[in-house]
């Protein structure tokens, strides 16, 4: 009988050295090569018209209604040009609610009838679409019946060319609607998020006497991955299936000699990685950093930031064409949060900021008048983060994130803002100031603060532990998954802090009424502002135990698990505010919910029924196995009137550990078949009470015997090879 042996694999894994782009490599001229494949304003001034290209400028640039006349001429310019570049096809590029995106692709081609064709894309083509849209979730806003969904684009992000091994077509990015004119995906809210907080910024901005321009919330994600050798990760279904193992012990050599992180990258990963880059960059997408991340086998991208809606669809293509482009090396990209037990999880980091075409609002000024605006935007932030923790925490969870949050690696499920030790101080100042009322304003803000010089322009001191954290003139929000689409986080930052920008405002609108002149009516204001958000601001440890129970003190939310959270965002107070800033109605954000639930149950059900196949169909076998070697030397030797007593000893072991996976696997094949009700929160949540405890239970016994079935027994490859190979 012929029997697979992994470490085959890793000979196989070990001698990989095609490197299919060497030759591409060489030829790079970044300058020419960025943006090649993209058609944006620089391309649609050199071929529109220049009262159409005008008018198209006004749409992106103040985010106004694009005149219909246009839109022709839009076409036929992206036609000419998508044509010249290899197109033979559009695609309407959108992202339903599953959180990666779709595309259905049409041919330019038109019959004449006369047995000829031409090309043709016309304005209302550019403009909408209408894919068959019944598989996409919904969560109720659609019925199958009503299957019909549009497309509408979206004039803000450039379309662009995807090339692939069968030719190239056109991409345009594009919202997604149900026929009853519902939101179905993951831009339109986020559109909707940006017009939020640029009314609000901009009334603000109009008090501060400054220029009341157009704000755009910007956003730039750091991506954490896993890269693994193609051989390993098709011998094991798990990750397969479920995008992690859900097996296997951690190799005697882990992460903690973090003799990885930023070491110098291997070769064929740094082949691979410059592939993706160059790809990337022909996208117009701008990546500048990357380097090795803790665990072994683990990297991390980062573009420069982005307005947000461009930095979304550019994170899109970013997990695309890491996923795409490392096969070519014979490599598999894992985006998964947690694919290896006992190593370290990847995550996104998103770095959010707002501003104007010229000045970041969250960049502390020379000057004391832009440094009050700067504190008036970042207690704005402080105050919409102390508000909605349940939100922030409930916009990073899924099952995948489960494995992260709270698991000592990751910031807590407690949601709370490091902004560092001299921000910390300024606002200790600012509340001292505003509680000694007759004291006279003094220094330089005219805020009772001498410490202007030393606003944390360039924060010397980090925090790696914090959730979320002031990084000199952004926050950066570090619990996202790696896996997900930054479009929900990054709008409900945008929502949130347009609401407390909102307030903010209407206090100081109302006390300039009265008289009050702006320096004592902000002073006045952000004094008594810091009461609402001091308890969220923590500068420690947020890894440390004690937080935790300080963190209840203080009256924060600790929302352990995705089941915990996921409720939150139907909260009265939720749907009240997405409504009020109309960027998502009830409907839109109840389907939401029901969405995120339903992926849960759908993650963690697949998971279960994983598990349970590879404990019956290989474990076990392989197990028993062994054991029958075992029971077979231990006769043979009685035959001989040998004594073999540590064979006997070692069947029994393995006897002993097979009887407990029958047991465990017995329970969990039952949890399995048990369906958990009929509403998706009720399955989700037997998932949460009863298959992931029954999962871990199987995993706990398999992992054991892993380590006393020998090697070439069994079957699927093990930690030390998938983490080492590179
Ligand atoms: P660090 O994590 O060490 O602060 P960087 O300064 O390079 O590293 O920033 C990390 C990410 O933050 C990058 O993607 C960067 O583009 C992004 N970033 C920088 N400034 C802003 C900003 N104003 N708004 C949003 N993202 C930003
Ligand atoms: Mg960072």
């Amino acid at each position: 009988m012929s029997r697979v042996i992994p470490r085959f694999d890793t000979l196989a894994a070990a001698k990989f050295d095609s490197s299919p782009s060497s030759e591409k490599r060489h030829r790079t001229n970044l300058e020419e090569v960025f943006g090649e494949n993209v058609f944006g304003l620089h391309e649609m001034k050199s071929r529109l018209p220049s009262a159409q290209y005008e008018a198209l400028l006004s749409t992106i640039q103040n985010r106004t209604e694009l005149d219909g006349s246009v839109a022709d001429a839009v076409a036929s310019a992206m036609k000419e040009w998508a044509l010249e570049k290899g197109a033979t096809h559009y695609t309407h590029w959108f992202q339903p609610l599953t959180g990666s995106t779709a595309e259905k692709h049409d041919s330019f081609l038109k019959p004449t009838g006369d047995g000829r064709a031409i090309t043709e894309f016309r304005g209302k083509e550019l403009v909408q679409g209408e894919p068959d849209a019944s598989s996409f979730p919904s969560g109720g806003l659609r019925a199958t019946f009503e299957a019909r969904g549009y497309t509408a684009w979206d004039p803000t992000s450039p379309a662009f060319i995807m090339e692939g091994p069968g030719g190239a077509y056109l991409c345009i990015p594009t919202a997604f609607a149900s026929w009853a004119g519902d939101a179905l995906d993951k831009k339109t809210p986020l559109l909707r998020s940006m017009d939020a907080i640029d009314v609000q910024a901009r009334r603000a901005l109009k008090l501060f006497g400054s220029p009341p321009k157009p704000v755009t919330p910007t956003c730039g994600a750091e991506q954490e991955f896993f890269l693994v050798d193609e051989e390993f990760y098709y011998r094991r279904p798990d990750l397969q299936t479920a995008g992690r193992t859900l097996f296997g012990t951690k190799p005697p050599k882990g992460q903690e000699l973090d003799d990885h992180y930023f070491g110098s990258i291997p070769d064929r990963i740094l082949e691979c990685m410059n592939e993706v880059e160059v790809d990337l960059y022909r996208l117009g997408v701008p990546i500048t950093t990357r380097h090795n991340e803790v665990a072994p086998g683990q990297y991390e991208m980062a573009p420069i930031y982005e307005d947000a809606n461009q930095a979304a669809d550019h994170q899109q293509l970013v997990m695309s064409t890491l996923r795409r482009v490392a096969r070519k090396y014979g490599l598999v990209c894992l985006m998964h949060e947690k694919p290896f037990q006992g190593v370290n999880g990847s995550g996104k980091h998103l770095n959010w900021s707002m501003g104007t075409e010229d000045q970041n609002l969250l960049e502390p000024g020379d000057t004391p008048h832009d440094n009050m605006q700067f504190l008036f935007f970042c207690s704005a932030t402080l105050k919409a983060v102390a508000a909605h923790q349940d939100l922030l925490r409930a916009a990073v969870a899924h099952a995948g994130n489960d494995h992260r949050l709270g698991a000592n690696e990751a910031p807590p499920a407690i949601i709370s803002a490091f902004c560092g030790d001299q921000l910390q101080d300024v606002f200790e100042q600012i509340e001292k100031a505003g509680e000694a009322t007759s004291s006279k304003p003094s220094g330089l803000l005219g805020l009772g603060v001498k410490v202007l010089p030393n606003l944390p322009k360039h924060a010397g001191d980090r925090n790696r532990t914090s959730p979320f954290a002031f990084t000199g003139n952004k926050w950066e929000f570090r619990a996202l998954g790696s896996s997900q689409s930054v479009s929900f986080p990054a709008m409900v930052l945008n929502t949130i802090v347009a609401e407390a920008i909102d307030d903010l405002c209407t206090k100081l609108e109302a006390e300039l009424e009265k008289g009050t002149s702006f320096d004592d009516a902000l002073r006045g204001l952000l004094a008594s502002e810091i009461h609402e958000f001091k308890h969220v601001i923590f500068n420690g440890d947020n890894y440390s135990d004690e937080w935790v129970t300080e963190a209840e003190g203080r009256g924060l939310l600790n929302l352990r698990s995705t089941m915990d959270a996921l409720p939150k965002i139907v909260d009265e107070k939720n749907l009240e505010l997405f409504e009020k800033y109309g960027v998502l109605s009830h409907r839109e954000l109840e389907s939401r919910y029901e969405i995120f639930v339903e992926q849960y149950f759908i993650a963690i059900n697949i998971e279960g029924e994983t598990a349970q196949y590879m404990a019956e169909t290989m474990f076990m076998p392989a197990s028993v196995r062994y054991l029958s070697d075992l029971l077979t030397a231990a006769e043979r030797a009685d035959d001989l009137g040998m004594k073999a007593d540590g064979v006997m000893a070692t069947a029994k072991r393995v006897n002993d550990l097979i009887d407990q996976l029958n047991e465990k696997v017995g329970i969990l094949a039952e949890q399995n078949q048990e369906l958990g009700g009929d509403d998706v929160v009720s399955k989700a949540e037997h998932m949460r009470t009863n298959i992931i405890p029954a999962m871990n239970e199987v995993r706990d016994v398999v992992d054991r015997l892993e380590r006393v079935v020998p090697d070439d027994l069994w079957p699927v490859p093990a930690y030390r090879d998938m983490l080492f190979v590179k």
